[in-house]
């Protein structure tokens, strides 16, 4: 059978929006199909055989449940590098990309880096690839998880130590040391799930994703107790953070003795960062 990307765009435009369509028609094109770039700009034809054209149909029934195309493809880009990723592990947002580009302004190139709730493992690999004389940690409480992002650290060449850790429950031993923790831990609050894209809430893991309403901080101050115990004099905190509880993180950590606190915005303007040290 012969198609082209208008097909496809023609078969995805009752659930997409026409920009959103013809994003996804490329990458089907040109990642799946194997079409060249300069070919589907011109509208030729794809020749499909009989397997790529049961493949086709397979990911058209994907898009139509809202599938997140990341995980159809297996991967996702993040700070010009490809992550695996599938449905145990949050998808690399944008925002994270600034937030790992920060810390790559501010470190010092031999530090002691923990990533708490490392997810895909994007914060953490990135980290150890940019400072390759640094030691990277990363914790989750997901096994699934920890199998992805230990697969990404392989493929990215680079050694992170993975733990599975709890933050909540955990305490540490009086050894463990380190320069630097940094979290983007799950802070999206029941009441904000109405705005929400569909293929965020019906794929993404909502262990990734939600904190109870009645204690949004839960994670933070948790993770503020840790470094209290855990970070050197002196070092520093690095938080993604839900833009809607920035002056409340900023006086939680003030309250738990941490100092040279900065609350920072995005790329869009919302507060997203806070970093403190101890
Ligand atoms: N930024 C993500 C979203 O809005 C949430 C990430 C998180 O909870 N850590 O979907």
């Amino acid at each position: 059978m012969n198609i082209t990307a208008s097909y496809i765009r023609q078969r995805l435009q009752g659930d997409y929006t026409s920009q959103e369509s013809g994003n996804l028609s490329r990458l089907i094109c040109c990642e799946i199909l194997g079409q060249k770039a300069v070919d589907y700009y011109l509208g030729k034809d794809i020749t499909l055989s009989v397997k790529a054209e049961q493949e086709l149909e397979s990911i058209l029934t994907r898009l139509h449940h809202f599938e997140p195309i990341q995980y159809i493809l297996g991967e996702a880009r993040f700070l010009g590098r490809t992550f695996y990723v599938a449905p145990g592990v949050l998808i690399p947002r944008p925002e994270t990309e600034e937030l790992v580009e920060l810390m790559l302004k501010e470190l010092s190139p031999i530090s002691r880096i923990l990533d708490i709730g490392t997810g895909s493992g994007c914060i953490a690999v990135s980290l150890a690839k940019e400072l390759p004389e640094s030691q990277v940690t990363a914790w989750d409480v997901s096994e699934d998880a920890l199998s992805i992002a230990a697969s990404n650290s392989k493929s990215l060449q680079v050694a992170v130590r993975f733990e599975q850790r709890d933050v909540l429950t955990y305490s540490p031993d009086a050894t463990e040391r380190y320069d630097v923790i940094v979290s983007n831990p799950p802070y999206v609050i029941e009441a904000e799930k109405q705005e929400m894209e569909q293929n965020v809430l019906d794929w993404e893991p909502s262990l990734a994703l939600f904190v109870p309403d009645t204690d949004p901080l839960r994670f933070y101050r948790r993770i503020a107790m840790l470094g209290l115990e855990m970070l050197v004099p002196g070092g520093k905190l690095y938080f993604e953070i839900n833009r809607a509880f920035g002056e409340d993180i900023v006086s939680m950590l003030r309250e738990s003795g941490y100092h040279a606190i900065r609350l920072q915005k995005d790329i869009s303007h919302n507060d997203r960062f806070v970093i403190a040290e101890k």
